[in-house]
């Protein structure tokens, strides 16, 4: 699928799944930048794709505007953008503070907000454009120990369904994509918590995770790259406010 003439911003780019994002669109020709708060693993995945990196917390809307600035200089305007940068700290509903609560919302929720307004008039200008969030089956349904997290991925879709709404007219289609759990550094700290938590090895612990996906098996992060590589393709160009759920039919 040829993504030639495309600037994709993927924030999270420099590990999981905004890594592979990255890889797959810049094979596919488009002109990437990758997105996060430290700069040795953006680093290393602009070597090794020849994105370009540019450090930015998604949660400060300032520090994002000046380093999208920095993007457009670099890659020209953008006409893709992936909201893919997120945390998910496993705690207790009784043990969560305040500011645990605000610190998800602004990662996994406002991060979004921030990345798509601050991109999608020129999207609206150029009269094409697509906004994608990986949102989480955690925005269908809930799980235990991580209220937050799913707190604001529910609210992703809501903000998903808002958008396609408002902006259906303009040549933009907004998505969110929701995979089930996956091998990534993020889930490998659930995996530590579970086993510290419980006295469980990683096998047992990958397993009770596994347990809700009627195909028994983590999602290859290589399933959500090539989703949003098919939702910024022609054939997609009616698919609009979706919440596509990548969970083996968990959701
Ligand atoms: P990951 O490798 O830990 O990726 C998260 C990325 O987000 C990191 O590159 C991190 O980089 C970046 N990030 C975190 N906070 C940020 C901030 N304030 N500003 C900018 N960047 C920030 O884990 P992942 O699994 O690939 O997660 C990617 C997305 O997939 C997340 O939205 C997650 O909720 C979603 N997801 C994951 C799973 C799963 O099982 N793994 C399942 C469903 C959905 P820095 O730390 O350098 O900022």
């Amino acid at each position: 699928m040829s993504m030639a003439g495309k600037h994709v911003v993927v924030t999270g780019g420099g590990s999981g799944v905004g890594a592979e994002i990255a890889r797959q669109f810049a094979a596919g020709g488009a002109r990437v930048t990758i997105m996060g708060r430290r700069e040795a693993p953006l680093r290393a995945i602009a070597k090794e794709t020849g994105a370009f990196a540019v450090t930015a917390d998604v949660t400060d809307r300032d520090e994002l505007d000046v380093a999208l600035s920095t993007a457009r200089a670099e890659n020209g305007p953008i006409s893709i953008a992936i909201a893919n940068a997120g945390a998910a700290p496993s705690t207790p509903f009784r043990k969560i503070t305040g500011a645990d609560f605000r610190a998800s919302l602004a990662v996994n929720l406002e991060g979004v907000f921030n990345l798509w307004q601050a991109t999608h008039e020129e999207m609206k200008t150029a009269g094409w454009g697509r906004l994608i969030a990986i949102a989480s089956t955690a925005g269908l349904k809930g799980y235990p120990y991580v209220a937050p997290y799913c707190a604001a991925k529910h609210g992703v879709i809501g903000l998903t369904r808002a958008l396609a709404q408002e902006l259906g007219r303009s040549g933009l289609t907004v998505n969110a994509i929701c995979p089930g759990f996956m091998d990534t550094p993020l889930l490998q700290d659930s995996i530590r918590t579970i086993m510290a938590g419980t006295g469980v090895d990683k096998d047992a612990a990958t397993k009770t995770l596994i347990a809700g996906n009627p195909q028994k098996r983590l999602i290859d992060v290589a399933e959500v790259a090539g989703t949003a590589l098919w939702l910024c393709s022609d054939a997609a160009t009616s698919v609009n406010g979706h919440a596509l759920s990548l969970s083996g039919g968990e959701v």
